[in-house]
């Protein structure tokens, strides 16, 4: 599955933040840094009321949402490039994820230790990718000369790497992340994905603030919107307080605490749906009276690659999807009125998936 990993300084309401998210007491938060030290994986449902709309109309038994994976990275310090602390191994555990969800602290309060003795999540957030950047620069000024050496004999796939991950050694020196790299064509893109830098996975900045700037955000927050716009990266705001209390209640009573907070669903939601789109997914679903799922899958991908998501057999003995439009299918409701209507499409091998598509595979075993 496809996971984002949570960083941020310490103290900064990481583990507050990821206990919510899985509803677990996994990582466990206290009021000292270096308090979470194994990386905790939790895989939590992508919040969809498409689904459950689906659902009624297909009378499913059960309803199963998609997944994501959330790690908790923990131990990030000045100098962690440098090996210093749980550096290395924060920088490991990065390396495997596909996104990065980094927590600025906006809130202030005086019994919570902050590492440099005070709120400023511009220059928190520089600490943490200044790391990033010296990683990913001492590895490239290490395997840069390499292909160079091999590039000029016959060795065409130290060509293409040399060429574009010279380009993101340029940025680096620079100081910009390897993300603005612009590869030459599809086999450089393939060799700069490859090389796995740590600032060429897409950042989305989660700003934890006090409860009563949930709904609006604050003069923090609004700074890193800011940055986030100029970099083209995402931006929420959570209060991760108010999420860990959230945990807990009953929908009612979560549905009346949110109003009363002047929101219209919890941060959580948010951040699962950012990181969704962060890592450029989309939702098709398979509806029945057994149940109604949602299954996740690439933004490009064709219909063959969808039914592999249920099975490898669907994708390997691959005939056609059924599929109807989520409005379609809704408009109609469900699947024999969109027969009726001619809005249930025959669709190949080669189908652009769309996001939203309710689809039945029919494959050869
Ligand atoms: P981590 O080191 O980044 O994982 O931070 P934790 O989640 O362990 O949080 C550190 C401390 O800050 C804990 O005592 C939390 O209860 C507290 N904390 C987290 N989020 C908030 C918040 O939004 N407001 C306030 N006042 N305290 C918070």
């Amino acid at each position: 599955g496809f996971k984002c990993g949570i960083v941020g300084l310490p103290n900064v309401g990481k583990s507050t933040l990821f206990n919510a998210l899985t509803e677990t007491q996994a990582a466990q938060a206290a009021n000292y840094p270096f308090c979470t030290i194994e990386p905790n994986e939790g895989v939590v449902a992508v919040p969809d009321d498409r689904l459950d709309r689906i659902a009624t109309i297909a009378e499913s038994a059960k309803v199963i949402a998609t997944q994501l994976t959330f790690v908790d990275i923990a131990g990030l310090v000045k100098g962690a490039s440098k090996g210093e602390g749980l550096g290395n191994q924060f920088l490991g555990n990065i390396r495997e994820v596909d996104a990065i969800v980094h927590v600025l602290r906006c809130f202030e309060d005086d019994d919570i230790q902050h590492v440099s003795n005070h709120v400023d999540p511009l220059a928190d957030a520089e600490v943490v990718e200044t790391e990033l950047l010296l990683a990913d620069l001492e590895s490239l000024e290490k395997r840069v000369p390499n292909l160079q050496k091999r590039a000029t004999g016959q060795d065409k796939e130290a060509k293409i790497a040399a060429s574009v991950l010279g380009k993101a050694l340029d940025l680096l020196r620079e100081g910009k992340p390897a993300r603005l790299t612009e590869p030459g064509d599809d086999e450089e893109a393939r060799h700069l994905a490859q090389a796995q830098l740590l600032t060429s996975k897409p950042v989305l900045y989660v700003c934890n603030v006090e409860e009563e700037s949930a709904a609006n955000g604050n003069d923090y927050s609004a700074k890193v919107f800011e940055k986030a716009k100029a970099e083209g990266a995402e931006a929420v705001v959570v209060s991760a307080a108010i999420e860990s209390e959230l945990v807990g209640m009953e929908p009612d009573e979560k549905q009346m605490f949110l109003e009363e907070m002047g929101l219209n669903e919890t941060g959580l939601a948010r951040v699962i749906r950012a990181g969704y789109d962060l890592l450029n997914l989309q939702t098709f679903f398979t509806a029945g009276p057994n149940e109604a799922r949602a299954w996740t899958v690439e933004r490009d991908a064709k219909a063959p690659q969808a039914a592999g998501k249920i099975h490898t057999d669907f994708e390997r003995g691959f005939i056609r999807a059924e599929t109807i439009a989520f409005d379609d299918y809704i408009a109609l409701s469900g699947e024999s009125g969109a027969r009726e209507a001619g809005k249930l499409r025959q669709e190949g091998k080669d189908y652009v998936v769309q996001d939203g598509d309710v689809m039945l595979f029919k494959f050869n075993v």
